[in-house]
């Protein structure tokens, strides 16, 4: 399917110079969610992942769908304050800045295969502050599944070391 036509670029926001890649009209389109949606449990199932950890928001709206299909588990990964548990922690980059991103300490188990589910892979630093806290939790990362990929921005250099699916480049 060509999921691009599904998408749509805002021009300037939040600030600008930015292309917003706006997904939520994709969602709007069930054949067109599900189909992005069975791209990534095929994936899932071919990596044989035990679990899915997504970052917040976005990382939701792609995973929760592939653990439902799947009848596996998926932790979600929340800035920091939002999870009522012991949580790890890892501090990263943002253009401006740090911030903080969290998971709970007994979501994941020594040795579970991981797939790390995201909207859009644009520097790759959000993913690659998500894999740090699997893989101090024992977790083991056996793929990261995007719907948007922005080459230009190089995220995949990050993830050199782990299998990447995308659905579609900008
Ligand atoms: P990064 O950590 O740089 O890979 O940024 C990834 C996160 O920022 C993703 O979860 C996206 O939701 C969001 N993001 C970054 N750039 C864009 C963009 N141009 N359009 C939509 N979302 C973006």
């Amino acid at each position: 399917m060509d999921y691009k036509q599904y998408i749509t670029v805002v021009e300037d926001w939040p600030k600008e110079g930015i292309q917003f890649k706006d997904i939520t009209t994709l969602m709007d389109n069930g054949t067109a969610y599900k189909s992005a949606v069975d791209e990534i449990v095929a994936y899932a199932k071919q990596q044989n992942v035990d679990i899915i950890v997504g970052p917040e928001a976005r990382g939701f709206i792609v995973g929760c769908p592939v653990s439902y299909a799947l009848e596996i588990g998926f932790a979600p990964v929340r800035k920091e304050g939002k999870l009522p548990r012991e949580v790890i922690k890892v501090d990263y980059g943002l253009e401006y800045g740090k911030d903080v991103l969290t998971i709970h300490k007994d979501a994941i188990q020594p040795g579970q295969r991981v797939l790390i589910t995201d909207d859009l892979l644009a520097t790759g630093g959000t993913i690659e502050a998500t894999i740090k806290l699997v893989e101090e939790l024992g977790g083991i990362v056996v793929g990261c599944a995007f719907l948007i990929e922005l080459t230009y921005l190089n995220g995949r250099e990050k993830l050199k070391d782990y299998d990447v699916l995308t659905l579609m480049t900008y």
